[in-house]
């Protein structure tokens, strides 16, 4: 029997870069996962390819409908979330006085915002059954001050404060709560990272695949169930922070 046979996994930001490799990951270890995105087109291709055990779940995060009925209806969908992976996230880089202030609420909105009511909605049906795994796609942003980025790190910081205190509040009802935190993956969000930084980074070789993310990921859920891993830190061999 695969590590996760039985058990249904939500993934958000699961149509694209670490979610999809999570997604795919967590499926070839047996699980029903539900793929959680806006992105109806590529849901739609990537359920198609997976097949069994693959279900799409069209939400828009920063739509607080949208975003509040996403747990309920991935339950009415699966019947039961033992893993909520929260991980869709949007980056931003540049001086706080060049980011306007829409954009300022777009990455809380979705960064912060998001992956708590998320976590709220999916509290009662894991305390309720005792059991249950939560994940947040967190980032070395959240853990050092890196200065051409303050509201992606601002962001990533809240919500490495947030994951460690659910971690503690909810390991007495059987519920593990931990985050992934990457250096820079390879994947779409990179994108909007400055010019000069991606081709540094390409140059010296300090670039990951969403794969090894998700290996981490799958390493946090398959420990023992008294084990909880608080954060594993994935970043490229020569990276510093
Ligand atoms: P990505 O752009 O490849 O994937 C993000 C996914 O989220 C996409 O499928 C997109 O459609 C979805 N999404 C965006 N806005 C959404 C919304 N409003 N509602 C629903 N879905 C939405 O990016 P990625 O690199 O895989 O990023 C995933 C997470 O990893 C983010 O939280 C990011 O901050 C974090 N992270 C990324 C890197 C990196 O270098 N790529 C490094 C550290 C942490």
């Amino acid at each position: 029997m695969s590590k996760l046979t039985g058990k249904v996994a939500a993934i958000t930001g699961g149509a694209s870069g670490i979610g999809l490799a999570s997604a795919e990951a967590m499926h070839a270890e047996g699980a029903t996962v539900v793929l959680v995105d806006r992105d109806e087109a590529a849901l739609k291709k990537i359920v198609a390819r997976l097949g069994e055990r693959a279900i799409a779940q069209v939400t828009d995060l920063l739509d607080p409908a949208s975003c509040d009925a996403m747990v309920p209806q991935v339950l009415e969908k699966a019947g039961q979330i033992d893993i909520l992976h929260c991980n869709a996230g949007t980056y931003i880089g540049g001086d706080l006085t060049e980011t306007s202030p829409a954009t300022i609420d777009r990455m809380l909105n979705l960064n912060v915002n998001a992956v708590m009511k998320n976590v709220h909605a999916v509290i009662p049906h894991m305390t309720g059954r005792g059991t249950g795994d939560i994940v947040v796609t967190c980032s070395v942003a959240g853990h050092s001050a890196i200065p051409w980025e303050p509201v992606y790190s601002g962001s990533k910081w809240a919500i490495t404060c947030f994951v460690q205190t659910m971690r503690r509040q909810l390991f007495k009802h059987g519920v593990r709560v931990g985050q992934v935190s990457p250096g820079p993956v390879i994947s779409a969000l990179l994108a909007d990272w400055p010019e000069e930084n991606l081709r540094k980074a390409k140059e010296n070789g300090s670039l990951i695949e969403p794969e090894e993310v998700a290996e981490a990921v799958l390493f946090m859920l398959t420990r023992k169930r008294t084990v909880t891993i608080r954060d594993v830190i994935v970043l490229p061999t020569n990276f510093d922070i």
